[in-house]
């Protein structure tokens, strides 16, 4: 391959998804034939019962899994053509990543656990440093930059995990319930930390069985037995969040 991760193309899509199935290990069918394309600057749900296929979904996009038919691209590149190695690579620089569990290591600063999550993107120790200290600003923690994930609330913690997910400027963030295990508090100040990351052009999917957190996102995807049943659209993101949740996040 001659560019370090051939088969780029510009266009408008993050996410483009054309006839993706999934067959797992025993014959479960978790994908069966998903068409999902995500603009650049969209804020996107994914919704849907348990079983449905949104962690299966994520996974494919998040480029942690590969699909059994069609095809991924994710920020320009096609999945199918790239090593493990590549992946390795498009995730550290296109892809942040915030999940349910908030996944900090123990008895590292803030910082550090911000800072360590941009190793892989070649970037100087120093430079590091600094864009950590300026993604924890970013999510109201420039005060708490020493602090250990045991010193921190469940929702500093998960804003830690966001500064660490976005400190490298992806074009696109994935989050898996991000609200999850937090108070219903705590959750909204996450989803302001979202909103202001979306108006200012990240991109974002969010898997959530949140009706409140689904209807606060300008666009809806909605899954059933592995497939798209409904989808608000692309474009439907031109409608910007509203400041304040209705209901409170749970
Ligand atoms: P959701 O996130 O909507 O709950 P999943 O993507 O986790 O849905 O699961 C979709 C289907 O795929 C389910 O039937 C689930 O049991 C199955 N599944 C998920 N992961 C695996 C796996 N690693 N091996 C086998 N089956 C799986």
């Amino acid at each position: 391959m001659n560019a370090p991760l051939g088969g780029v193309t510009a266009g408008p899509y993050v996410v483009e998804l054309r006839g993706v199935r999934k067959v797992y290990g025993g014959g479960v069918e978790a994908l069966r034939g998903v068409d999902l394309a995500v603009e650049r600057g969209e804020l996107a749900a994914i919704v849907g019962p348990s079983g449905s296929g949104k962690s299966t979904l994520l996974h494919l996009v998040g480029t942690l899994d590969r699909p059994t038919s069609g095809t991924v691209r994710i920020a320009g590149h096609d999945v199918d053509g790239l090593s493990d190695r590549e992946l390795s690579a498009l995730r550290a620089r296109d892809l942040g990543f915030v999940f349910q569990q908030f996944h900090l290591a123990p008895g590292v600063s803030a910082l550090d656990n911000v800072a360590d999550g941009l190793l892989y993107t070649g970037t100087p120790r120093r430079a590091r440093r600094e864009r950590a200290a300026a993604a924890l600003e970013r999510v109201g923690l420039g005060h708490r930059l020493d602090h250990r994930p045991n010193q921190l609330s469940g929702g500093e913690q998960q804003r830690v995990a966001v500064a660490r997910a976005v400190a490298g400027d992806p074009p696109l963030l994935l989050a898996d319930e991000p609200t999850g295990n937090l108070d219903s508090a705590s959750g909204v100040e996450v989803l302001e930390i979202l909103r202001g990351l979306h108006a200012s052009g990240t991109t974002i999917a969010i898997i959530t069985h949140d009706a409140d957190i689904a209807e606060w996102c300008p666009r809806r995807v909605r899954m059933r037995d592995g497939r798209v049943v409904d989808d608000s659209g692309t474009g439907s993101g031109a409608r910007p969040p509203a400041p304040i949740l209705k209901g409170a996040a749970r």
